[in-house]
């Protein structure tokens, strides 16, 4: 049995103190036995937010890691520096990174396994382009995108990742991925793994990620392979959040 996992993207938003009124609001709105819930955090604020989450149920995560270990990489924060500021998780490959900042197939798979060996889980964000969908290639995308870091980690190395599948034209446009849309390209990617390794597919979380909010997200969430969600404009209201939480 998969354990449901919502995380928060929070991306470059609020101030200091915005990020800890969010972060208490989010933590005054859990009980004591929740789990499965996370929120990626600018860098400069996570040890900021690492104090009010810190013994709470909210597991912190990174949006970005390097992909080298150490040295002269001006402006990069490194997977060891993550594990020290107490991430749990960190974001590789989210679309606006591969759009905006070049992130490649090849970039994406090193900073997977920058995170892993630091002991700091991926959450490896795949997905397709309205065009490429338009196009038929959402499964060809899928592949290409996933064997990148497969082939740079092994199908093992999933076991201890997440993947978010997170179509490219339904994040921040309001425009939704409907259950069946999502379900479909999540089941492949369960499949496609199961051929690899059965233990690795059963137990992965796969996350959707697109406009998930409080009106959308049960129905998506209660579709087979979608294991939780990747939430980027609802994460910043803690209400709405915390109803997308509780819908899972
Ligand atoms: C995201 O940033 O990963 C995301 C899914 O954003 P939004 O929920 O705003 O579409």
């Amino acid at each position: 049995m998969r354990q449901t996992l919502i995380m928060g993207n929070w991306k470059m938003n609020g101030t200091r103190a915005e990020s800890q009124a969010l972060a208490k609001a989010i933590v005054a709105g859990l009980d004591a036995g929740d789990q499965g819930i996370a929120v990626c955090v600018p860098f400069v604020y996570l040890s900021d937010v690492l104090s009010i989450i810190e013994s709470t149920p909210v597991a912190l995560g990174a949006q970005n890691v390097a992909d080298q270990e150490k040295g002269a990489y001006t402006g990069e924060i490194s997977a060891t520096m993550l594990k020290d500021c107490g991430c749990t998780y960190a974001l590789v490959g989210h679309s606006e990174r591969r759009t905006y900042y070049g992130d490649t197939d090849t970039s994406v798979a090193a900073r997977f396994c920058q995170a892993q060996k630091q002991g700091v889980t991926p959450v490896l964000c795949i997905g397709e382009t309205l065009e490429e969908r338009e196009q038929d290639k959402t499964f060809s995308v899928i592949d290409q995108q996933l064997n990148a870091v497969i082939d740079a980690a092994g199908v093992e190395a999933l076991a201890n990742a997440v993947i978010a599948y997170e179509p490219v034209w339904a994040i921040g446009t309001g425009k939704t991925a409907t259950a069946e849309q999502a379900q479909e390209v999540h089941q492949y990617i369960r499949e496609g793994l199961a051929k690899q390794n059965a233990d690795v597919a059963e137990n992965v979380q796969i996350l959707y990620g697109g406009s998930m909010k409080p009106e959308n997200a049960g129905e998506l969430l209660s579709m087979n392979d979608i294991d939780g969600g990747l939430i980027g404009g609802a994460s910043l209201d803690a209400e709405s959040f915390l109803s997308i939480y509780r819908s899972a």
